[in-house]
């Protein structure tokens, strides 16, 4: 399509009336290189107010951020208006986490504009790379569950399905990760500090939110027992939307984020009896509720603002889809037909009695309508086996906050629990087992138990994580439903996780097998025919090597460790928790270590040993995990006798960002979890789609990520979440492993002893113990299998033909772990959604 320039137009002769519909028409959000020149300049002047040669990299950031976001806003505006239109079916994601990443590159990406912006940037003098590094990473996650969340919204948006996530504007997000003489030290991540421009303030579509109270009982005009909910604080919700494109489609959709203000008249009452400290004291306090986000993964918090700010958001979200279907309804009656809303873990689970509020004591519905509206409406994910991981709440917090909450759980729960006994009559334990309530001296709330009850679906996010919540977990629940469980296998979105953040592999594939890949990642099999083309294996090698120096390069600037990339790069980056055994790597680099002490002159394959993660501020041993690698790091890393065959490196602050660096560069990915404890993990599928092999135990997805690659292109050690239940039964000692084993015993021993601290023999000692006495997660028994394991990795990496082929087909096979296929599930069996095409006007369309 021809562009004419604003300015040309300006100086042809028109009438006024034609001049402003030029403008209008005109492609001033064109994708020419000229226009998008000229936009982007237009934005550093006007929006940052500053002229080029003054102008900051962060300034530069800001202007093309904006460029790139009103090339969205038309997508936004019509996707968001042929929704309305066609009375479309929305996908509701309810989440108390969005891991996004950052968004400048993968939009660029998705809008197909991205080689153009780089040429452009370069016509300008400017390095796009430093540009997209000055974005804050937008950390309003904690780990994989977060990161599902934004993998979902990109494969949402990219299939063309009508979708919304709902979710916290957090002002601080995850904590910045510092590491001072070993040890973890949590910085505040004040994102917010110089503005967002990817996000858009609705305050129109403020909603007000409730707390604390009491409630009342009376009979309405009709004679009808009614419920009042008298709260003893009102806070408003203001939604902030960011644009969530999909890859080369017209969609763009929602997620909306809440932040939580003080109501105006709050302020004003207060201010008006003269107290303008309190009315400014209370704004504070409201302002609280979206304030932080919390830094547990896989423990809940239990604390107040927690249940507030989950409260908070969900009963926003409600509110606001309910003002959505009324604009075009007569009533709630089909709200299950044009809304599926997903649960995201029990986070949002409250979500069930708001709605059930909603409908029955504002909107006037009877309870047993109201309960098949809300079942029909509802489904839950659920993440996790670990029992102390499911969240629980206490009676008396939540009679605190959200008294009418309470009753209508106890409602819910006193049908439920009289069905069950008509299903099983006698069987007093069955119902004391599925109960919402938990007895006990503190009364607690079982919220996936609420979750379960109130949706018609429930899935686990691998095969054996769903398998195990049937037999284990949800037992009673699978016994009485079994029609209402699923398993929906985690995904990974390949545009971000390939394309964006391995350019130069995806250059290749595309070469190969075109660009039909993104979209379908089954095509990646075509590469299979590759796996044994001599040049193709070379150039495969070559680019790992090349982002292996790329990490090599970052290593060296932000860790001073110079590290060798013709050694194998093995590397575990994730949340430090104790099941996820960080520690067992750390016994293996050990080991390695004495023999090189006994033996000098030993031949051992040299290897770069990666770790990254945060823990849990309050989590000692996960923090003692990461004091201990450093420790090692240290030693190991100085030590003349290892001759630079062994590094130890610790990447601080691993996050999105610093992940899009290190998954291209792995040779070997570690995904060594107790079996049966790791729900599904995802950063297992971004290492294998970048042509790393995976070490790894039968858990989670790990399972049908070898079953897809191949046994023998995977490296399996460990017991079974079988034998690991059995061998707990059977009572498990750990020190018969220790006693028996004399690598293992030296390992230990060299910790013990303070080899790695100094001569402190204490610092350690809580590791030490923990695993010598209890071993909770079976790193002990586990020992040597790994140890075994990592022998056959180093004798495979030397022959780097065959280990090229390995990584090749690895690769060529991960196409079941695209996000996409995840979603297409979802959608074909449990939202019941189909995608609706958005259709821009001709001039609006990419050139
Ligand atoms: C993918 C990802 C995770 C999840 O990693 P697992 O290995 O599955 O635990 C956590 N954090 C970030 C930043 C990620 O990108």
């Amino acid at each position: 399509m021809e562009k004419t320039d604003i300015l040309e137009t300006d100086s042809v002769s028109v009438n006024p009336v034609e001049a402003i519909k030029i403008q209008v028409e005109d492609d001033r959000t064109g994708m020419s290189l000229e226009t998008l020149k000229r936009a982007f300049l237009d934005n550093l002047f006007y929006l940052q107010g500053i002229g080029q040669t003054e102008a900051t990299l962060y300034d530069y950031y800001v202007a093309l951020a904006y460029t790139v976001r009103d090339r969205l806003l038309h997508r936004f505006l019509k996707t968001l208006e042929t929704y309305k239109k066609n009375q479309s079916k929305l996908v509701c994601y309810l989440s108390a986490e969005f891991l996004m990443g950052r968004h400048l590159g993968n939009n660029l990406i998705n809008l197909g504009i991205y080689d153009k912006v780089r040429q452009t940037m370069e016509d300008l003098g400017i390095e796009l790379d430093e540009i997209l590094e000055q974005e804050p990473d937008p950390g309003l996650g904690n780990g994989g569950l977060g990161r599902l969340a934004a993998c979902f919204l990109d494969s949402l948006a990219s299939l063309e399905i009508p979708a919304i996530g709902y979710g916290i504007r957090y002002e601080f997000g995850i904590f910045h990760q510092k590491i001072q003489d070993g040890w973890q030290v949590e910085v505040p991540d004040n994102w917010l500090r110089f503005g967002n421009p990817w996000e858009i303030a609705r305050p129109d579509d403020t909603v007000e939110i409730m707390l604390g109270g009491h409630t009342e009982f009376f009979h309405d005009e009709r004679g009808y027992a009614k419920v009042v909910w008298i709260p003893d604080r009102t806070i408003i919700a203001i939604p902030h939307d960011t644009p969530v494109p999909g890859y080369n489609t017209n969609t763009v959709n929602p997620l909306r984020l809440w932040k939580a203000e003080a109501s105006q008249d709050f302020d004003f009452d207060a201010f008006n009896a003269g107290h303008y400290d309190r009315a400014v004291a209370e704004k504070i306090d409201a302002e609280t509720i979206s304030k932080v986000l919390y830094p547990n993964d896989n423990t809940p918090a239990g604390r107040e603002l927690r249940l507030a700010q989950q409260y908070f958001f969900v009963s926003a979200s409600l509110q606001d889809l309910v003002r959505r279907h009324l604009q075009s309804n007569r009533s709630l009656d089909n709200f299950h037909e044009k809304f599926s809303i997903q649960l995201n873990d029990t986070h949002p689970a409250v979500a069930i009695a708001e709605f059930m509020r909603l409908l029955v004591d504002k909107y006037g519905y009877y309870w047993d309508t109201a309960w098949k509206i809300t079942q029909k409406t509802f489904a839950y994910t659920n993440h996790t086996l670990m029992p102390e991981a499911l969240e629980r709440w206490s009676v008396s917090l939540f009679a605190k906050l959200l008294p009418r909450h309470l009753e209508i759980i106890y409602e819910i729960n006193h049908r439920f629990l009289e069905d069950v006994r008509t299903w099983f009559p006698g069987d007093d334990e069955l119902v004391s087992r599925l109960s919402l309530i938990e007895e006990g001296y503190h009364k607690q709330i079982r919220m996936a138990h609420l979750a379960c009850v109130g949706s018609h679906a429930i899935n686990g996010v691998a095969a054996l994580h769903t398998e195990l919540l049937k037999k284990d977990t949800l037992k009673d629940f699978a016994k009485l439903w079994p029609e209402k469980f699923y398993n929906k296998t985690n995904g990974v979105t390949p545009r971000r996780w390939i394309l964006l953040s391995n350019p130069r592999l995806a250059k290749l594939i595309a070469e190969k097998i075109d660009n039909g890949w993104l979209k379908n990642l089954d095509e990646l099999r075509k590469l299979e025919k590759f796996a044994d083309d001599p040049d193709f294996c070379r150039r495969w090698r070559e680019i790992k090597q090349e982002n292996k120096r790329d990490l090599a390069a970052y290593i060296l600037k932000h860790r001073g460790i110079e590290v060798d990339v013709n050694s194998l790069f093995d590397v575990q980056v994730k949340r430090i928790h104790e099941y996820k055994r960080q520690h067992l790597a750390v016994l293996h680099v050990i080991s390695l270590y004495n023999h090189i002490k006994q033996n000098p002159n030993i031949d051992i394959l040299p290897r770069t040993f990666i770790f990254g993660g945060k823990a849990a501020p309050g989590y000692f041993m996960a923090k003692l995990i990461i004091k201990l690698i450093n420790s090692v790091a240290e030693v190991v890393n100085k030590d003349p006798d290892v001759r630079g065959r062994l590094k130890v490196v610790f990447l601080p602050n691993f996050s999105v960002s610093l992940g899009q660096r290190i998954y291209p560069a792995a040779d070997l990915s570690e995904q060594i979890s107790t079996a049966g404890k790791e729900a599904s993990g995802t950063g297992n599928m971004k290492f294998a789609m970048n042509g790393a092999l995976t070490i790894g135990t039968l858990d989670g997805a790990n399972i049908e990520i070898r079953q897809e690659a191949g046994p023998e292109n995977f490296f399996l050690f460990g017991l079974t979440a079988e034998q690991v239940y059995a061998l707990k039964s059977d009572g498990y000692n750990p020190m018969h492993y220790y006693e028996n084993n004399a690598d293992l015993k030296a390992v230990i021993d060299r910790i013990a002893n303070g080899y790695f601290s100094h001569g402190d023999r204490e610092l350690f000692k809580p590791i030490v113990d923990s695993l010598l006495y209890e071993d909770q997660y079976m790193l002990l028994a586990d020992y040597q299998a790994y140890i075994d394991c990592q022998e056959q990795v180093s004798q495979a990496y030397r022959d780097r033909e065959n280990w090229t082929r390995m990584s090749i087909l690895n690769a060529a096979r991960m196409g079941k772990f695209s996000s996409d296929r995840t979603i297409w599930e979802y959608c074909k069996e449990i939202w019941d959604v189909k995608p609706v095409r958005i259709v821009l006007e001709p001039y609006h369309q990419p050139v």
